[in-house]
């Protein structure tokens, strides 16, 4: 494999590192304190009515925290919050970012938001997108109304009424790599919304590409460690407004100790992804060779004729797909004989997981669109590499032909 394509410039690689450990952090010396402060109040002192009323409306109207002014209540504003907002934005190079309790209410908001509230329901829609994504598109469960289509397909797909365009690069599960400033440019004017949970912003900035949000289930890498459930959108501040406003209503704001977690996650979250890419390289590499496996799934194997990896992303990232030549059987012995991976859905942990998309992850998809019965798909963690080779020798399954 070619490795030079995953070695950042040391320029940007000191950049990101740097900001991982200190955006949304800039004020902390001043208030002496050296940790991030965590603030789990639901209500907050008011100043005086009048203020504490002129709070309140510039807070349910999506505006920050005024100057000097009450966060009033835990549903509209939290400083813990707004504190790793603060700090995703930064690695996004994103004016603002909004933190919601999922990934999934964050997807959602921006369907309420920029579509169904604004009069254009419509939504193109990249496939293979994540199946909770996917689901919502396809069941129109919020009002919208869904054309899927390929990455060369959006321009006929665009109407009059189209709010949002929405892809995912790398893709789930399949790592297919979209291309984002080819999309932005058939999307015209309809803003797209690139789901980076794959990439982090590590490896990946869409903004810088002209999509309009970057959003991530914050769950996975941006957390790293299992424990927290969450998820975010990077935005213009413009954007932001109507997405605080939207959440303000929608009850769906981040619990602060879970935005706790992800910003002190953030800290570690460069060397956490290049180490984890660097054992999925070398898993990768190695069971393309295996007599086990029919194909790997991994940006850095396949073919890549727009250039992508490199130009838009500094790196082919920590997921594996492989697809099993002895099919379903050889998933289901697979996954049942693994030590050190453990089997369960979600990603982007400092452990390694494996999971089977077709029943899980991807069941709500429509069948044209689901992934084959012999695909599974591997977060790698921060184990050796070769524990973890070790490991999938030991429990993938040879056919005999
Ligand atoms: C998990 C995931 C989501 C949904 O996020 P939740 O935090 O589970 O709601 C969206 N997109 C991708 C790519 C994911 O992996």
């Amino acid at each position: 494999m070619d490795h030079s394509t995953r070695s950042t410039p040391q320029a940007s690689r000191t950049a990101v590192d740097t900001s991982a450990v200190h955006a949304g952090r800039d004020d902390l010396a001043a208030l002496g304190v050296h940790a991030l402060p965590l603030d789990l109040s639901t209500t907050n002192p008011l100043p005086d009515i009048e203020a504490g009323g002129d709070s309140y409306e510039a807070l349910a109207g999506g505006s920050v925290l005024p100057a000097g002014g009450s966060a009033v209540y835990a549903r509209l504003w939290n400083p813990t919050v707004a504190r790793f907002e603060a700090g995703l934005a930064e690695l996004e190079h994103a004016e603002a970012a909004v933190a919601f309790s999922s990934g999934m209410a964050a997807f959602a908001a921006a369907l309420l938001a920029f579509c169904t509230s604004a009069g254009r329901p419509h939504v193109v829609a990249v496939r293979p997108l994540y199946g909770g994504s996917d689901h919502v598109l396809a069941s129109g469960l919020l009002g919208t109304e869904a054309t899927f289509c390929g990455p060369d397909e959006i321009a006929s797909a665009i109407r009059e009424d189209t709010g949002l365009v929405v892809l995912e690069t790398p893709a789930n599960p399949t790592l297919e790599l979209t291309d984002i400033a080819s999309a932005v440019e058939q999307a015209g004017e309809v803003p797209v919304l690139v789901d980076n949970t794959f990439a982090t912003p590590v490896l990946q900035n869409p903004l810088n590409h002209g999509a309009a949000f970057a959003l991530h289930s914050a769950t996975k890498y941006l957390g790293g460690h299992g424990d927290a459930l969450g998820g975010i959108l990077a935005c213009a501040e413009e954007r932001a407004v109507r997405l605080r406003s939207v959440r303000a209503v929608t009850g769906g704001i981040l619990h602060p100790l879970a935005a706790y977690l992800f910003h002190r996650g953030l800290a570690t979250l460069p060397v956490r992804m290049r180490a984890q890419q660097d054992t999925a390289c070398e898993i990768a590499t190695r069971l393309t060779e295996h007599p086990a496996v029919a194909e790997v799934f991994y940006p850095g194997l396949a073919p890549d004729p727009a250039g992508v990896l490199g130009r838009q992303m500094r790196g082919p990232g920590a997921m594996v797909s492989i697809r099993l030549r002895g099919g379903f059987a050889a998933a289901e012995a697979l996954t049942g004989r693994l030590r050190l991976f453990t089997h369960a859905v979600s990603l982007g942990g400092v452990d390694s997981l494996i999971q089977h998309p077709a029943a899980l992850t991807h069941r709500p998809v429509a069948p044209e669109a689901r992934p084959g019965s012999d695909v599974v798909r591997m977060s790698i963690g921060l184990e050796a590499a070769e524990d973890l080779i070790a490991d999938l020798d030991a429990a993938l399954e040879v056919p005999a032909d």
